[in-house]
């Protein structure tokens, strides 16, 4: 059997436990809740946490940042469409008021 870290105090629980046995914190969904992946992983084996918190750390600003590009290409084209139809819009109107 598996252990991960409890999201509250952060000892071990085993993955079979339906509540934490420190503090008694109860995963939102059974069974599979102790292997959420929003929570903090456990280190695989053979690796210290200090470097698996590294790696976990680079994940997460990595995620952040694909995020934002995305984010950031769907603003330019929201702006773009706009700038696009506004400038049709002008265009209109100085041929209709010719
Ligand atoms: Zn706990």
């Amino acid at each position: 059997m598996a252990l991960v870290k409890c999201p509250e105090c952060g000892k071990d629980v085993s993955t079979t436990a339906k509540k934490c046995p420190h503090c008694g914190f109860v995963p939102p969904m059974n069974d599979v809740a102790w292997n959420c992946p929003e929570w903090p992983t456990p280190p695989p084996a053979g690796m210290s946490e200090a470097e698996w918190q590294r790696r976990l750390a680079v994940a997460t600003a990595e995620e952040t940042r694909r995020e934002w590009d995305t984010i950031k290409t769907w603003l330019a084209i929201i702006v773009f469409i706009f700038l696009a139809s506004f400038i049709a819009y002008i265009s209109g109107c100085d041929t209709e008021n010719q």
